[in-house]
């Protein structure tokens, strides 16, 4: 968010302090909320006052919104609060939390099915945001590579995917100065096609981005098609287009609740993968992670070399400092839960993602747009027997503490508004029951306001 500065503090003098809370004790001079205070605060007055803010944000156990993670383990958050002070980039003055690093990447190029010849490389980022800004640029400079060895322009790359992107790949098309060429919507079909990809893709394409559960109704995209497609095509025309996924939910849930699924390296044209550590990775924000098929993707020209930090670390990374503790996290739950407990903890949240859709498609005036059986999202809206609108029954549920955001769908079904719930661990069955007794609540709420209207916008709240 870009913050703009307030107005001098003189006009609005009885808005500038926070209120003198423990005053009465300790605190002499109001404590001003926009400019630096002149005086130190005693540790405890300076964390109540910090911590009473706070207590206005939502409550991260009802924030059906986000998929990150909201629950870890005790011994997890010990294990994160002894490790703050580690910097993830300085590998020569911390060789474990690097080899850790380093243990996750190969645990991650295993699951993802990478060819079991030693060449997959990857790392760490904050997120799956970088990892998507990392795996684009590869993308971009593999293609300018082809083409200035064929004596060919390189100078207007196009980046295909579905209109239903996670912003972060606009983000990486236009920081990155590349044409985004985004597949719409049509009726019933919500996300990319392989028909649909192939009338986009020309010689200047860098790639194709198939998503591994959309961030719009949870539905993965059929990646198997996409590469069979891509195939047959580079085979007719001599190109070389290869596929990023983005499996910032799926990647981790995949692999668990999907095993047969065949969507990772195990296709051919998959080159490289992202996933969010921080979403079903099971961690605390931010941690996320990419892994490529083969090192001789990454091309040597973006990775830097460095050694300020003594001895000659090979770097690829937006940032530079950066917390080491989500990766110790992630490193975590890989010993702590493995195979079994991460499907056992995804099979839940699933087991309640449908029984929560089923159930609201029962009620009557739903209909639901997905039901939670790729990854554990769903998405569903109203029908003609609803007398309030998505954005009426998000308000409504607001009322009670329940975060479930409601927004409209892009190009060409922006007629279209829907409610999305994101099932997690730590949102248990009776959770679930209790929202659907105030869905059903609500429901009877609007039932009794006979002339009620509907509203067609919300207030504007994402994910
Ligand atoms: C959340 C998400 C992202 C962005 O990931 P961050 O880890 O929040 O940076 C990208 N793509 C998809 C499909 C997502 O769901």
């Amino acid at each position: 968010m870009i913050h703009r500065v307030v107005k001098k503090l003189e006009e609005r003098r009885e808005g500038s302090f926070l209120t003198p809370a423990y005053g009465a004790r300790s605190v002499r001079e109001p404590v001003p909320k926009y400019e630096l205070p002149r005086q130190e605060l005693p540790p405890e007055i300076a964390y109540n006052l910090v911590r009473d803010e706070l207590i206005l944000d939502g409550n991260s156990r009802l924030n059906l919104a986000t998929f990150v993670t909201t629950w870890m383990d005790d011994e997890a958050r010990r294990l994160m609060a002894e490790t703050f002070d580690k910097n993830m980039i300085d590998k020569d003055e911390y060789p474990q939390t690097a080899e850790i690093e380093m243990r996750c990447v190969n645990i991650l190029s295993r699951l993802w099915h990478a060819p079991d010849d030693g060449q997959a490389a990857g790392c760490s980022t904050l997120g799956s945001s970088e990892a998507a800004m990392l795996g684009g640029m590869a993308l971009k400079w593999q293609w300018r590579k082809r083409r200035q060895a064929q004596g060919k322009p390189a100078d207007r790359p196009n980046l295909v995917m579905g209109v239903n992107v996670q912003v972060c790949w606009e983000k990486f098309c236009r920081y990155w100065e590349i044409e985004p060429r985004l597949i719409p919507m049509e009726g019933e079909r919500f996300c990319l096609i392989a028909e649909e990809a192939l009338t986009r893709i020309d010689e200047n394409t860098i790639g194709v981005v198939v998503i591994m559960g959309s961030t719009f109704d949870g539905r993965y995209e059929n990646v198997q098609e996409v590469n069979d497609a891509l195939e047959k095509l580079n085979k007719k025309t001599g190109w070389d287009v290869p596929i990023h996924v983005d499996g910032a939910s799926g990647g981790f849930v995949a692999p668990f609740l999907q095993p047969k699924l065949e969507w990772d390296f195990r296709l051919s044209r998959i080159k490289s993968i992202n996933a969010s550590g921080h979403k079903f990775g099971l961690v605390f924000p931010g941690v996320g992670w990419i892994v490529w098929r083969d090192r001789e993707e990454l091309p040597e020209e973006l990775i830097f070399h460095c050694n300020y930090l003594g001895g000659d670390l090979p770097n690829f990374a937006l940032n530079f400092s950066r917390p080491g503790n989500q990766v110790v996290a992630q490193y975590y739950n890989f010993l702590r839960l493995g195979h079994d407990g991460y499907r056992r903890i995804h099979q839940a949240s699933q087991d309640v993602a449908l029984h929560l859709s089923s159930r609201l498609a029962a009620m009557g005036p739903f209909t639901l747009i997905s039901d939670g059986s790729d990854i554990p999202v769903f998405a569903f809206t109203t029908n003609r027997r609803a007398n309030f609108s998505v954005f009426d029954m998000s308000d409504k549920l607001r009322q009670r503490g329940w975060l479930v955001p409601a927004y409209t769908f892009p190009k060409n079904r922006q007629d279209l508004s829907v409610l999305r719930c994101v099932c997690k661990e730590g949102f248990t069955r009776d959770m679930a029951d209790i929202l659907l007794a105030d869905v059903q609540a609500a429901v009877k709420y609007f039932g009794s306001l006979p002339g009620h209207q509907p509203r067609l916008q919300g207030a504007g709240f994402h994910h």
